[in-house]
């Protein structure tokens, strides 16, 4: 774990590893409050990584053997939680870091769950239903001993979906004797998933931007929105705005971003969901590039697609007032720094899309009890937890005069401090 071992320095590098971005972020909090530093030293790495290897039978008859990972960061406050990813790009580093983010994230949202994040180096476009299927039940299989509803409950991440969720809850279940939906979260509703789960992430995205527009004394009726992103996060995010009463003049897919000045009917435009990567198609005045889309003279940049799209290239020609992070890590700690110089406020990932890992909490809870909620519950009670988690990061801005992120970072470091330093370190 060489690059795990390494230390940060303050100077803000243009590139970073998700790893070392946790760790900028970890230190900056901790410079805030008065917290034991060892341990600090022990919130810098994870508790355990599990590399497994996972050999799969091709259509053809071959096997091939690929290499997973499952990073728990901390489990203080409850058993780890976070995503599965099937991605090329997804290394032990990577998994550390983003494991990092999720403690941080349920410790902001006061929820009972540690941090956790897990996945397999692969494209999920090289394999066919059956290879997917079979890939993930045996993964299941390989992460049995070190996972469970108590001890660490994996979800859906880039290239994995409720279907991936269902097979690995089956598989799970299956060698434990019982069902044992609580295993995992993101499931279909009709195994044990809940309702609103998909909307989940943008709704709270919307929630905690109308918020915000609020606190900045804006009216949300003469508010511009720019989201890149059309996906699970980006589109509820922007109908919902759109509902609110914002106008949403551009959304964007990976081919490329829609325009419209006098506001889009974002309930017309198809997601990602309805039909993959159409948003291009759609009949507006004005088609531009992503990268337009990010400098666009608005108020309102939601940028919900993928990480590190927010620079030191870009962030000095960023035109929005105000940025809400819809995707996990959108912008790099060089922009961050930018933004900060120019008193642009974001708000962080951690609290703004955190709808995704509370439903899933409300998700585990249901399956815990077997009890399933409607879906109006579902939103009034992650409204009730959106705004207690957005009172508690606007207070210590408030207080301290920090940025969004370093408030957030603050609240979540507290919880997860307070509860390491009433459990003690093990002697
Ligand atoms: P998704 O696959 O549903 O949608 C992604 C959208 O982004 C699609 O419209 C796609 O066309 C677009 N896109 C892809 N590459 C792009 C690029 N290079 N430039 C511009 N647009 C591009 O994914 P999602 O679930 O909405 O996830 C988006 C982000 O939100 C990710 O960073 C993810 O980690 C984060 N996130 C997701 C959840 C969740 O539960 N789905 C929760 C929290 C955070």
């Amino acid at each position: 774990m060489s690059s795990a071992d390494s230390t940060e320095t303050d100077d803000v590098p243009t590139k970073e590893t998700a790893l070392e971005t946790a760790r900028r972020q970890l230190k900056r909090a901790a410079g805030h409050l008065d917290v034991d530093p060892g341990v600090i030293e022990r919130l810098r790495h994870p508790n355990q990584v599990h590399r497994v290897s996972v050999p799969l039978e091709r259509d053809d008859g071959t096997t091939t053997v690929y290499t997973g990972y499952r990073a728990q960061h901390d489990s203080v406050r409850g058993p780890y939680k976070g995503g599965l990813r099937y991605h090329l790009d997804v290394t032990e580093d990577e998994c550390i870091g983003l494991s990092m983010w999720m403690t941080w994230k349920c410790a902001v949202m006061d929820i009972p769950f540690g941090g956790g994040k897990g996945g397999i180096v692969v494209d999920p476009k090289d394999l066919s239903e059956e290879e997917r299927e079979r890939l993930t039940r045996r993964f299941a299989e390989e992460l049995r001993p070190f996972i469970g509803p108590t001890k660490d409950i994996p979800a859906p991440d880039m290239g994995t979906d409720a279907q991936a969720m269902a097979w690995f809850m089956d598989a799970y279940s299956m060698q434990e004797g019982e069902t044992q939906a609580g295993v995992v979260t993101g499931k279909p509703p009709v195994v044990g998933g809940s309702e609103g789960r998909d909307t989940a992430p943008g709704r709270s995205v919307a929630i905690i931007a109308r918020e915000a527009i609020d606190y900045l004394g804006w009216d949300i009726e003469d508010t511009t929105v720019a989201v890149q992103g059309f996906g699970s996060v980006g589109a509820p995010a922007a109908r919902l705005l759109d509902d609110y009463g914002a106008t949403v003049v551009a959304v964007s897919d990976v081919n490329g971003a829609i325009y419209d000045p006098e506001g889009l009917d974002t309930w017309d435009v198809p997601t990602h969901e309805e039909e993959p990567e159409a948003v291009m198609k759609h009949d507006v005045p004005q088609k531009l590039s992503n990268e337009e889309l990010l400098e666009l003279d608005v108020d309102v940049l939601i940028p919900a697609a993928i990480g590190n799209v927010l620079t030191a290239e870009n962030a000095h020609d960023v035109q929005a007032k105000l940025i809400v992070e819809g995707a996990n890590g959108p912008t790099t700690s060089a922009a961050d720094a930018i933004f900060e110089e120019r008193g642009i406020p974001v708000i962080p990932d951690i609290l703004a899309n955190a709808g995704g890992v509370t439903v899933s909490y409300f998700e585990w809870l249901q399956d815990l009890n077997h009890r399933a909620w409607s879906l109006e519950r579902v939103h009034e009670e992650l409204e009730t937890e959106m705004l207690r988690a957005w009172e508690a990061v606007r207070d210590e801005v408030d207080e301290r005069d920090v940025t969004w992120r370093d408030a957030a970072y603050i609240v979540a470091l507290q919880r997860v401090a307070a509860a390491h330093e009433h459990r003690g370190l093990w002697p």
